[in-house]
């Protein structure tokens, strides 16, 4: 077995470092000037997060509000919670705000003023959610083809509250491989979005989170949970081999984590699927853990001669594991410090990119140093701009996408399709992730920071 370390700053950091900021800058040249949509002032969700980001106890009572918004059922109930949430001194709200509210909860103009907030809460949720069902999806996943963009589509919803939910989101996703391949078959033809080092790569594409496949998946029934879900994926997996489309495992919580890796290898490791090349993981480098992960699956790729796709991302659940470690006095699985996520995301580049005799490289980012350290040290290895991929959220960064893809480089748009009630905790989620005082985006387009800072090269401190 081939035997890994490491020590991977194999080239001159000094050198090196002063091409990753010269990429970094060019990208913020070409879209500084330009507005991500969801912080957008012209729309009521951008007023919104405008004002959640100056205002932390509003930011707090808004995301409550959004995440039981769904099941709210009258008007009556949904005036109740804004009387609750939002009637409170210590918010100091601007007063036409105020007045908005008062308008909701009382007189003549409330049923309006309510029926107003529902459109505005719809049309913040379809910044995120490309359409509630595949019909409604595919013609944004066309617009998107069309300007270059390619996609990966998810269907919202996490963890299965019954086994009747488990298999409807089972077939759902059999229907949209059949729907997604039958119909993007017919779309234009794009050497830039079909052609990678290895070949030619599928239209399709979907992303499947393994705990809407099981109600009663618990990583501590370890086997009978893998029974179960290998059983449904492989359905997924078979269909995808059969309509030529690429299926990722999404990484969750922590606690998912070691159970994903195990079911992703004995997925691959099965006779039915010796000859798919087009299975997908995501690794998440806020977790301590990931380093090791990633080498024991290059390991374990090695040996069983597969290639498969990784998905580099930070990780999307950081307040969430730092919330259940300290509240059951356990170590934190994940880094700390921003910085150190970032830090680690470049070490895990660098892994990924050293074997791609394994791995298919996806960085799935919005963060243009974590995107252009990738791409830089692509080029430094001699590998061509289609021998990996740059992944983003739909609906977000576009001013991003757009300048990596006028460059040249395949970027795919991480698509979700749902309803409003599942789509909720992704929403609330995306929402955290952008007005957080870390995030990148944050930072490039609402604070104006410095682009020299922003593309410092970040380094661990411990
Ligand atoms: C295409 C795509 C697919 C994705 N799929 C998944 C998935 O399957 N699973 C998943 O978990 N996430 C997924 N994500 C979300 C991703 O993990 C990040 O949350 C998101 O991309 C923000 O990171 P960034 O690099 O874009 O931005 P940045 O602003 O550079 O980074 C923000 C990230 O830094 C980390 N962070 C924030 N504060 C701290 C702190 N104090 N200490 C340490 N780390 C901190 C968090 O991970 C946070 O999300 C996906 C993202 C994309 C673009």
């Amino acid at each position: 077995m081939t035997k890994f370390n490491s020590s991977y700053n194999t080239y001159s950091m000094s050198d090196i470092e002063v091409k990753i900021q010269r990429l970094g800058h060019n990208i913020f040249s070409q879209c500084r000037k330009q507005t991500p949509s969801i912080f957008n002032k012209d729309w009521w969700s951008g007023k919104m997060l405008d004002l959640s980001m100056s205002n932390k106890n509003f930011k707090l009572q808004l995301f409550r509000f959004i995440d039981v918004f769904p099941s709210l059922t009258s008007n009556e109930d949904i005036r109740h919670h804004i009387q609750e949430y939002f009637n409170r001194d210590d918010l100091h709200l601007p007063a036409t705000l105020k007045f908005g509210l008062l308008a909701m909860t009382e007189g003549i103009t409330s049923s309006l003023a309510l029926l107003a907030l529902k459109k505005n809460i719809h049309h913040m949720a379809k910044l995120f959610i490309s359409g509630q069902n595949i019909e409604e999806a595919l013609p944004q996943l066309k617009n998107l083809w069309d300007s270059e963009i390619s996609f990966t589509t998810d269907l919202l919803g996490e963890k299965a509250l019954c086994e009747k939910e488990a298999e409807n989101h089972l077939q759902q996703y059999l229907n949209l491989i059949e729907k997604l391949s039958l119909t993007s078959s017919a779309w234009k033809q794009s050497s830039q979005l079909e052609t990678a080092s290895w070949g030619k790569i599928p239209r399709c594409n979907i992303s499947v989170k393994i705990s809407s496949l099981n109600s009663q998946l618990d990583p501590l029934n370890f086997d009978e949970s893998l029974i179960v879900l290998k059983t449904r994926l492989l359905k997924i997996f078979k269909k995808a081999q059969d309509h030529n489309c690429t299926v990722y495992l999404d990484m969750e919580h922590y606690e998912l984590k070691d159970f994903t890796l195990a079911l992703f290898k004995s997925l691959l490791e099965d006779k039915a699927l010796s000859n798919f090349q087009e299975a997908g993981i995501v690794l998440q480098a806020y977790l301590k853990d990931t380093e090791r992960d990633l080498l024991q699956l290059i390991e374990w790729g090695s040996s069983y001669q597969r290639k498969f796709y990784v998905r580099l991302v930070k990780g999307a659940y950081w307040d969430h594991e730092t919330t259940i470690a300290r509240l059951q006095n356990w170590p934190c699985p994940v880094f700390q410090k921003k910085e150190h996520s970032d830090a680690n995301y470049e070490k895990l580049t660098n892994i990924i990119l050293d074997h791609t005799n394994v791995i298919r490289p996806a960085f799935a980012s919005h963060n243009i140093r974590s995107l252009a350290h990738a791409i830089t040290q692509a080029h430094q290895r001699d590998l061509s701009p289609n021998s990996f991929e740059l992944q983003m959220l739909w609906g977000m960064a576009e001013p991003i996408k757009k300048a990596l893809c006028q460059m040249g480089y395949r970027v795919r748009d991480y698509v979700p399709i749902g309803d409003l009630v599942p789509g909720m905790a992704f929403l609330v989620r995306r929402l955290l992730e952008n007005t957080s005082n870390e995030s990148f985006l944050r930072q490039s387009f609402v604070d104006n920071e410095e682009a020299s800072g922003l593309l410092r090269a970040p380094h661990f401190d411990e």
